[in-house]
């Protein structure tokens, strides 16, 4: 049984409603729920995936959890070198939070900041932490420059002189300048080419056996998470709808919405023939969402209850959570009914 300070961070119940104002006097009329009520915890050490398309909410969680963005309602509680819990924080701890953790940022073209030099974007968390003297940042920034094999003279140009993976090389930098403990790395390879992916994966899994880092990884291509992460949480319009360990996720998904997901990868063997599940219409709006179910006018398997009910998130198997009226059903379908299958 993994007892609770085997965890980095608890996240209960949070939800992140927008409210959508309209008319002459702005009066709130409707909110946007970007996130709905997500619970889940991340171990030390572990590499936590979050997937789902666009418009789940991911981002948004990754955001909450670093209070980039604060939350409608709900708790989220760090395991550091103390304990945070992040919502009651005030300026002072949330400062000293900020040295425990950091972002990667999905758009390394975006992210970084085009009148400042290299060298001032790495140095930047350190000075801000007001913690260091000259010459200790200047050790800092060149050593992990270096790990992130930028050189010396990289520090002095500005980040138009740099390629797509170059970027994200200098946006890692300054996310792990100052050593966190827990990093939140949102969709970071998805504007780079294939051939660099592997690259900047690869470094970012350096730097998690070197200096112990806990990743939360969001990404919408799950051939990328399941060579990346340890767990997943799949979320479907702000509520996460499976979480499993990797494995046992891409061998069997439970959840109809996964399920679809996973028959879209492409297969890497071409005597392979694909059996997408296809998932019809677009994504529901999160203003409007559906009764019952959200997922039911999309899913192959809904029945009556779902239009009325909504499933309960319940751990059908230890550790793995499931919201689904009828996930036992799909859990005796078997693997052949959604995977690729040879010819
Ligand atoms: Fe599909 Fe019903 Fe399960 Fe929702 S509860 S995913 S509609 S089978």
């Amino acid at each position: 049984m993994t007892k609770s300070n085997d965890f980095i961070l608890e996240v209960k119940d949070l939800k992140k409603y927008f409210p959508v104002k309209k008319g002459a006097f702005r009066k709130t009329k409707k909110s946007v729920k970007a996130v709905d009520g997500v619970s889940f915890s991340i171990r030390r050490g572990e590499t936590f995936g979050l997937v789902g398309e666009s418009g789940s909410g991911k981002t948004t969680t990754g955001r909450l959890l670093l209070r980039a963005i604060e939350p409608t309602e709900g708790s989220i509680i760090y395991h550091l070198d103390k304990e945070y819990d992040l919502l009651s924080l005030d300026k002072n701890a949330m400062k000293e939070f900020r040295k425990r953790a950091q972002m990667i940022f999905q758009d390394p073209y975006s992210s970084l900041n085009p009148r400042m030099t290299v060298r001032d974007i790495i140095a930047e968390p350190l000075i801000c932490a007001q913690d260091f003297d000259r010459k200790t940042i200047t050790e800092r920034v060149k050593s992990i420059a270096a790990k992130c094999q930028l050189n010396i003279e990289h520090l002095r140009r500005y980040p138009h002189a740099f390629s797509g993976g170059q970027r994200q090389r200098i946006g890692i930098a300054r996310a792990l300048v100052l050593m966190p403990d827990f990093v939140v790395c949102d969709e970071p390879v998805s504007a780079l080419d294939v051939s660099i992916q592997a690259q900047i994966l690869n470094l970012l899994k350096d730097f998690q056996e070197e200096l112990g880092l806990t990743y939360l990884f969001i990404a919408h291509d799950l051939s990328v998470v399941e060579h990346t992460c340890d767990r997943i949480g799949v979320m479907y319009l702000g509520r996460l709808v499976e979480l499993a360990e990797t494995e046992s996720l891409f061998y069997k998904p439970l959840h109809p919405y996964t399920e679809a997901l996973m028959s879209a990868i492409p297969a890497a063997n071409p005597d392979e023939v694909m059996r997408p599940v296809l998932l019809e219409g677009e994504i529901p709006s999160p203003i409007n969402q559906p009764s019952g179910c959200s997922f039911h006018p999309r899913c192959r398997y809904a029945e009556e209850l779902c239009k009325h009910e909504r499933p309960e998130w319940r751990e059908i198997e230890e550790g793995r959570f499931v919201a689904c009226h009828y996930a036992e059903k799909l859990s005796l379908l078997g693997v052949d009914s959604y995977m690729n299958v040879n010819v």
